[in-house]
């Protein structure tokens, strides 16, 4: 006993010594594969315990090859489309908007509201923990930016203007999204 004793002491002097190096190495000895991996890996774990939301992370080649371009350019590049271009801004009917990327449902059609400004608008995100918020100095404005928990992609911004329970505007790119209507089938949810 007294020598497993010496020996963990050792080793903990040891790990101190050379600071995180011994840590860092014991945790990519499970993979031998290139540091992508683990990175993506250790991303997924963090993410796990803090929200439960699990991560997704593609190169820019990838995306480029599962989006349209518009799509590519808002969720990738933060880009905004016109308003009152969009496909969904003057959307009425049930169902949930799910994100255009990586397809987690992100907004219902209960929160939607007509915010009159050419895009589609809501007064709160589907989860909290499906929605992450940042904040935005570009274009001189001082705002916050949105974007979707599992895959990173831009969505839009959260304005504090918006209706009543919340009082919140998410104010969101038709592109970013994609609408799953609700089945015609489907039994009003009672409460
Ligand atoms: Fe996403």
């Amino acid at each position: 006993m007294r020598h497993a004793f010496r020996f963990l002491f050792l080793m903990a002097a040891l790990s101190m010594a050379v600071g995180g190096l011994v840590v860092v190495g014991r945790a990519a000895t499970p993979s031998t594969s290139a540091s992508a991996s683990s990175a993506v890996t250790v991303k997924k774990s963090a993410a796990q315990h803090a929200d439960k939301v699990e991560k997704i992370v593609k190169s820019d080649a990838e995306w480029r090859k599962i989006l349209t371009p518009q799509q590519y350019h808002v969720l990738r590049e933060a880009g905004t489309e016109y308003a009152f271009t969009g496909a969904y801004w003057n959307n009425h009917a049930p169902g949930v908007y799910r994100c255009a990327g990586c397809g987690l449902e992100l907004f219902s059609s209960d929160t939607k509201f007509e915010s009159g400004t050419g895009w589609p608008s809501f007064w709160a995100p589907i989860a909290k923990n499906h929605v992450e918020e940042h904040g935005d100095q570009t274009l001189g404005m001082e705002r916050v930016e949105v974007v979707c928990a599992r895959c990173g992609g831009h969505l839009g911004h959260v304005f504090d203007d918006g209706p009543k329970p919340t009082g919140l505007r998410y104010c969101m790119n038709s592109a970013a999204l994609t609408f799953v209507p609700q089945p015609k089938s489907a039994p009003t949810p009672s409460k």
